[in-house]
């Protein structure tokens, strides 16, 4: 029997694989503090694919994009990629190769990735796919509270709250044994859908907010203004533990309920009876998600969220708080290590001179050689194949052509490289367009760890062996690092020899790893980062003080302002894209999972009876819908308690079925997170059944 955690979701819920006769392995749940004993079905389902035959074992080459694969031998493949790569930095430059990584590799893999761009290949040109996930929370949690841990305290913690306000999330669906902690919490549910997770709130006593898309800044502001007009906001805590409150104040003050529910769609009753809700309870949590963060307005809305816990006096209590709830099995540690375009190690700033000092020394390099930041995951994409943009691209676990914003651009944009590699054990969508497949190992055939969604560190360990021919991710860079003439012990292939190394690089950073060792996480100790060499870390941050120099917090301005796009005749609806139960992400992995397949086998779209009809469209129908950007089809699912302005999609197909195809890349200034959320639309039946 092994003990680890599942592959896919940042609950990371902990289990036992156990090999059965034909030493396939079976999955039992296993006792940890976030999943405590459950799992869902993709958890369940989860060993599958470690024996299935769309398996990649083989690496793949071609020589032409028309060509199809052959199957080659690691030497060839990894010699014909080193001297393409070489030749392309000779020719333009190392800015002329990009890195795109992902939240699903563990800690050890995203910073050997990140020295891999910046060493091996001195390209400034790396970011992932976390980009999509959580960057506005991150963003917005730094400039609050001087540090961004998602849940700076237990998940257990929820449990013990009154009320918990989610915004933009539907973990019911998304990480159902999350909900075993918000059984007894009444749930204030704010999402334009009826979602899993709103059905629930009301059920228990609690309340859902729904708003037009794009307009949940405008409710967090109301949600203020009724609070302070009802004198319920927390005067002794912002005095004593906040900056700024008065300069926030002044935005939120034209925010009155009447004006709010003309903005947001929200009864001026129901926002006036969530504010008491929430500000009255003994003990309350404010959870936002993606639904919330994933705006060209992100930061500023999360912004907004935490100044509304901030005037509740929520942040930095036991018993109550604020927090993100990362959605990426490894979205928290993958923001950490330095596969983002702007970050170092230790969650430390690529323009901080002293940061930089201090990598330069542990990597036993040239400040100097060190590349500034570079672009963002969706600039990234977008500037494939420019003349002044990246001509080659590595891809680590991301599918970007299901799951990046624009899915049509950023397919054209991929096709004008002159080399994609993609490393992956599938032949995702991605992968399918790539010059190069290399045949990776999966999550129960290596070591690592991972950060969950509290800031824990776990350990993923290997239950069995890789099959033939596949080798682990940290193998991959290191041979490709060493053929581009890097020194071979500069890029280990041991997960535990990175860890250590991640402890040096870490020392007395923000997200300092350096106690952090296979001993202690074997031996069940919860260590939530920041994780010294000495001392006992602590799983809530802020209790005594927030991390910016004065110790206070800080509430930010921000304002509403619309979605980059609105309807028009022409485009009459909203679209919103999310997650189902059956899928993860771009569904390379899941798609793939037979229970799972038939579980949801296809797209679909969400919309009232009334807006089905409007537009000749009834239950079980083929629909098409069109953004300015593209268009995709879905069967029609009706939903009595869905808006009669918006949509649902779920993004989690390819092709024609892919709701990426209508989203919009506007970016947040701050995050450069992209519009998923908001997508003016039209809809129509679908003729070519
Ligand atoms: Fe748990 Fe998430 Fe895995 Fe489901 S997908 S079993 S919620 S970690």
């Amino acid at each position: 029997m092994t003990t680890t955690h599942c592959p896919y979701c940042a609950l990371q819920c902990a289990m036992h694989l156990d090999p059965g006769p034909t030493g396939e392995l079976t999955v039992r749940p296993a006792e940890f503090p976030t999943n405590r004993g459950g799992l869902c079905r993709k958890g369940w389902t989860s060993t599958e694919l470690l024996s299935s035959p769309q398996r990649l074992t083989r690496p793949l080459l071609r020589r032409n994009r028309t060509d199809d694969f052959t199957e080659v031998d690691w030497d060839t493949a990894l010699d014909h990629v080193a001297e393409r790569l070489t030749r392309l930095r000779a020719q333009r430059g190392p800015d002329a190769v990009a890195v795109f990584g992902s939240g699903a590799l563990t800690n050890e893999k995203s910073y050997l990735l990140g020295k891999f761009a910046r060493l091996a290949l001195g390209t400034s040109q790396i970011d992932y796919n976390g980009r999509f996930c959580m960057s506005s929370a991150a963003a917005a949690g730094t400039r609050a509270f001087g540090l961004d841990r998602g849940m700076p305290f237990p998940l257990a913690d929820l449990a013990g709250a009154e009320v918990v306000l989610l915004a933009g999330a539907n973990p019911a669906e998304t990480m159902p044994p999350m909900m075993g902690h918000l059984s007894a919490p009444r749930l204030i549910v704010v999402d334009p859908r009826h979602s899993a997770t709103a059905a629930q709130a009301l059920h228990n006593g609690g309340m859902h907010l729904a708003p037009r898309p794009g307009s949940d800044l405008a409710l967090a502001l109301g949600l203020l203004h009724a609070a302070h007009l009802e004198g319920l906001l927390d005067t002794t805590y912002i005095a004593e533990r906040t900056t700024g409150f008065e300069t926030a104040w002044r935005n939120a003050a034209a925010f009155w309920p009447q004006h709010t529910e003309h903005l947001t769609g929200v009864p001026a009753p129901q926002i006036r009876a969530a504010a008491r809700m929430l500000a009255k309870a003994r003990g309350a949590y404010v959870l936002t998600g993606r639904g919330t963060e994933q705006h060209a307005k992100g930061t500023d809305t999360v912004s907004a969220w935490i100044n509304l816990a901030l005037a509740l006096g929520l942040p930095g209590r036991q018993g109550s708080g604020y927090g993100c709830i990362t959605g990426q099995g490894n979205g928290q540690g993958g923001r950490e290590h330095g596969q983002k375009a702007d970050q170092l190690p230790g969650y430390r700033r690529i323009d901080d001179p002293t940061a930089r000092a201090e990598l330069a020394r542990v990597w036993g390099v040239a400040e100097r050689t060190l590349p500034g930041p570079g672009p963002s995951a969706t600039e990234l994409l977008d500037s494939l194949g420019e003349d002044t943009g990246p001509h080659a691209m590595l891809l680590l676990g991301a599918n970007p052509v299901v799951s990046a914003p624009d899915a049509t651009h950023v397919r054209d944009r991929m096709a004008r490289l002159e080399l994609l590699v993609v490393a992956d054990f599938v032949m995702s969508e991605s992968a399918a367009m790539a010059d190069v497949v290399l045949p990776t190992a999966q999550w129960a055939e290596e070591r690592g760890t991972m950060t969950n969604l509290e800031g824990r560190v776990l350990r993923r360990r290997a239950a069995t062996p890789p099959p033939a021919g596949v080798r682990t991710d940290l193998e991959v860079i290191n041979a490709l690092a060493t053929r581009l003439g890097q020194p071979d012990e500069r890029f280990p292939t041991d997960p535990d020899t990175v860890l250590a190394e991640i402890g040096t690089a870490t020392t007395g950073a923000p997200a300092d790893y350096s106690g952090v060792s296979p001993t202690r996480l074997d031996s069940g100790e919860a260590l939530h980062w920041p994780v010294a060499a000495t001392g006992t870390p602590t799983p809530r941050l802020f209790l005594d003080s927030f991390a910016h120099p004065d110790g206070r917090a800080r509430f930010v301005p921000v304002n509403h302002r619309p979605p980059a796009e609105d309807t028009t005749p022409e485009y009459p609806l909203l679209a919103t894209t999310g997650r189902v139960m059956g899928h993860y992400q771009s569904g390379a992995q899941t798609r793939r999972v037979a229970e799972l397949a038939r579980a949801e086998p296809q797209a679909h779209v969400e919309m009232h009876p009334d807006t089905a009809a409007r537009n000749g469209l009834v239950q079980g129908q083929w629909a098409r819908v069109t953004s300015r950007r593209g268009s995709t089809t879905a069967q029609v699912r009706l939903h009595p308690q869905a808006r009669l302005d918006t949509v649902f999609l779920p993004f989690h197909y390819d092709a024609d079925q892919a709701a990426n195809n209508l989203t919009n890349p506007a970016l947040d200034p701050t995050s450069r997170m992209p519009e998923f959320k908001v997508s003016a639309v039209r809809v129509e039946p679908h003729h070519d059944e």
